[in-house]
């Protein structure tokens, strides 16, 4: 029989929620300020209550900067980062519509198996991965398929590579394509410009820049792409994650749309104010200090970036696995001796990479200095010898 314990919830006969320990240096989740587990501890108010509205427009007001945006458009949606993504394609790609992807990775291969699913011609610009795209190769490319919706990921996480874009949201442009762009890890920890650089649809989640628990994703839409929305003529075969639904629930009617979590908006609302007081230029800088700190550390173990320098994520990094050490080892010690959690490649870079984030509480130098000693020391364990 279950039963209820003081301080402690027991799920099932023996078992009660007590995590280990983590120190979440992966791709994500990242780890969480105390300040916003406290937050998340507040008792719920309704979906439809006025001090949620006062959250959920604060936490509007907060992602307008963070995304660098005056879109009145700037939101959540009740969902992880891969929601944002179906929200932004099932919102902007119709059934026949053409569709040019820039594929590096493992998240625009997402994008394109949605883009597929919602009907769309897709043409991609395929590199493989870790590649990054030039800006004259980016406009060529547009302007040879002349696309209605152009998409591109800003941090592909899978590779460690950051896509510059204001190239692509130029010809785009000049085509007169929308163009959707993943913030997804960029968001929070680097610079993602959405109006200055010209981004039509932008979308991010909760968990990894931002440093929240996982569970929503902030989406920005411009006035441009708004009124393509407007004047769509076929309906948008997703209920759930109709943006015009959504934004009349969360910003113009306030009427029921689906049961938002306050307890997930306190959280987020916590996460932004923390970024609001540190100063979000101050954040980044923070993000490229660990990240150029974390660099010069894998040199001096004379392992290398997989990512040339001018296009390498700051808060996800990607070392190359050395010649003969089993990678799967490394992460093994780090997470049973250390409590710390990395990640390994995968797809192509399968035993070939490390994915280490420098994320929000853990992107300072205390933090990177400790984590190199034991990464050194993990790898010696696993056979290095650099
Ligand atoms: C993590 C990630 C996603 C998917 O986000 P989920 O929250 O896992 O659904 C999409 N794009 C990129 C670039 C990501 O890193």
């Amino acid at each position: 029989m279950p039963t209820i314990q003081q301080n402690s919830v027991t799920v099932s006969e023996g078992i009660t929620i007590h995590p280990p320990k983590r120190l979440l240096f992966g791709p994500g989740p990242t780890q969480v300020h105390p300040r916003v587990y406290q937050a998340m501890a507040q008792p719920i108010v309704g979906h439809l209550d006025p001090y949620f509205f006062e959250v959920s427009q604060a936490n509007q007001r907060m992602l307008r900067h963070v995304f660098g945006t005056t879109n009145e458009w700037t939101f959540v949606i009740s969902a992880t980062g891969s929601g944002g993504m179906e929200a932004a394609v099932s919102n902007f790609v119709e059934p026949g519509m053409k569709v040019g992807i820039f594929a590096n990775g493992f998240f625009c291969d997402r994008m394109t198996e949605m883009a597929r699913r919602n009907g769309a011609d897709v043409v991609r610009f395929e590199k493989p991965w870790g590649g990054a795209f030039g800006d004259t190769e980016a406009a060529e490319f547009i302007h040879r398929e002349k696309p209605k919706v152009v998409m591109y990921v800003t941090a592909e996480t899978s590779t460690g590579v950051f896509q510059r874009g204001e190239a692509i949201c130029h010809a785009a442009h000049e085509v007169g394509a929308l163009i959707i762009a993943d913030c997804v890890t960029s968001l929070g920890a680097m610079p993602v410009h959405v109006d200055q650089t010209g981004i039509d649809i932008a979308y991010s989640c909760t968990q990894k820049g931002l440093s929240c628990p996982p569970g929503l994703s902030p989406i920005t839409v411009s006035p441009r792409a708004v009124e393509w929305l407007q004047a769509r003529k076929s309906t948008n075969r997703s209920w759930y994650f109709d943006i015009k639904l959504i934004g009349d629930y969360l910003f113009v009617s306030h009427r029921y749309h689906h049961t938002a979590s306050a307890t997930l908006f306190y959280a987020l609302h916590e996460g932004l104010s923390l970024i609001e007081e540190e100063g979000l230029e101050n954040r980044w800088e923070r993000h490229r200090q660990a990240h150029l700190e974390f660099v010069k550390g894998i040199g001096a173990m004379e392992l290398e970036m997989l990512v040339p320098a001018e296009y390498r994520i700051w808060n996800l990094n990607t070392p190359r696995v050395p010649e003969a050490v089993d990678d799967a080892k490394v992460r093994a010690t780090l997470l049973k001796d250390n409590g710390i959690e990395i990640a390994g490649g995968f797809g192509p870079l399968a035993g070939k990479v490390f994915r280490i984030g420098l994320m929000g509480p853990l992107a300072t130098s205390d933090h990177v200095q400790d984590f190199l000693a034991r990464f050194g020391a993990a790898l010696r364990g696993a056979g290095y010898k650099g």
